[in-house]
């Protein structure tokens, strides 16, 4: 089975372990800083703060920008669960609007017409890897007043207009094993803003400036040297593991005829987290799932229910209808992209989608 996706781990990645554990630095030593400088620098930013998971860094950044109860945030539903957990982590409440069919990203529009006097922030997810259009999402922020914290967990290393995913408002990546940049576990936070930086610096580690004093209620959410070390090594490889993606989409979209397959809008530099086709007009997603599986592609369905419609989400922001959201969860596979396919695994793929 050519699986959807295989963390390419390395000598440099195990040696790199080693080093940390011979060094007796297992946490707060190195490592986690010359990691922060190098998302700085991919991102073009001034401040990079790592911390332990994207999902916690999602939820610093919120905290960081003072967004909580009484705020709203908009959003998108077509995301992971923790785009939408942070949020409620902090006691404000996600405004879903819907997506764009060609990008799967929010629409600004929308945006715009979801704004209300309780906003405070919109987030933005670079789904798949594509940039959202950021433009738009920073021209209504600018007018509105209202910030703007992206979740680029799927982007390290898209472009918008040149600019890094992730360098517009505070970026939140993830380092979990199935990104495309990983450290096991991990998340960072990048920033321009000084103060933003400062707080999550001390949110990340007890509100503490001095060992032992403490000047708020803060959490443990640091990364170790150890994850550090295994990101180190991952990310001097992040333009290479980019262009193998890159190499790896351009073959399937010149290839595969039978679904709709993925496009890049003008000015964006799209990172392939994940390569998704859809199986529209009606066809059986499932069914198409159980065929390519048949034929040894593994496949992934992000996501299959949209996060307005799940439960516990459902009770807290009530009746929400997004009709784009809701059908292309019913449309979507993600094809395996990721930098170890080989030659004669793109063939398989392509025969096993063309014969669908
Ligand atoms: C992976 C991911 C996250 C969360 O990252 P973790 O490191 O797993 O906590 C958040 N948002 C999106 C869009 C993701 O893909």
């Amino acid at each position: 089975m050519i699986p959807i996706s295989k963390p390419l781990i390395g000598e440099a990645e195990k040696q790199a372990v080693l080093d940390v554990l011979d060094s007796g630095m297992l946490v707060q030593g190195p490592r986690v800083k010359a990691l922060e400088e190098r998302f700085a620098k991919v991102c073009g930013t001034e401040y990079a703060v790592a911390t332990s998971s994207g999902t916690t860094a999602l939820h610093l950044a919120l905290l960081a920008h003072d967004v909580g109860p009484g705020d709203e945030v908009i959003t998108t539903a077509f995301t992971f669960v923790a785009t939408v957990s942070s949020i409620l982590f902090t006691g404000a409440r996600p405004v879903f609007v819907d997506i764009d069919e060609q990008t799967f990203n929010v629409v600004p529009e929308l945006i715009e017409q979801a704004v209300t006097p309780r906003t405070k922030a919109i987030m933005p997810v670079h789904l798949y890897g594509h940039p959202c259009d950021m433009d738009a999402i920073l021209d209504i922020a600018q007018r509105r007043n209202l910030v703007v914290v992206e979740d680029a967990a799927q982007a390290v290393g898209a472009t918008y207009r040149g600019k890094a995913a992730g360098g517009f408002g505070t970026g939140c990546f993830s380092l979990y094993a199935t990104k495309n940049v990983m450290s096991g576990e991990g998340g960072m936070i990048t920033t321009d803003d000084e103060a933003v930086a400062e707080r999550c610096r001390l949110l990340r580690s007890h509100g503490s400036r001095q060992r032992y004093y403490y000047d708020f209620l803060g959490y443990n959410l640091r990364m170790s040297d150890l994850h550090a070390a295994i990101g180190l090594a991952q990310i001097a490889r992040l333009d290479e593991f980019t262009a193998r993606r890159r190499a790896n989409a351009a073959y399937l979209n010149q290839h595969i005829t039978s679904v709709v397959t993925p496009t890049v809008q003008d000015g964006c530099e799209h990172v392939w987290h994940q390569y998704t086709v859809r199986v529209n007009g009606g066809r059986d997603r499932d069914a198409a799932v159980a065929s390519l599986s048949e034929a040894g592609v593994g496949t992934g369905v992000f996501y299959p229910m949209p996060l307005h419609q799940q439960g516990y989400i459902r009770e807290i922001v009530g009746e929400v209808r997004l009709p784009v959201t809701e059908r292309l969860a019913q449309e979507v596979i993600s094809l395996p992209v990721h930098p170890q396919l080989s030659q004669a695994d793109l063939e398989q793929i392509v025969t096993a989608v063309n014969a669908l």
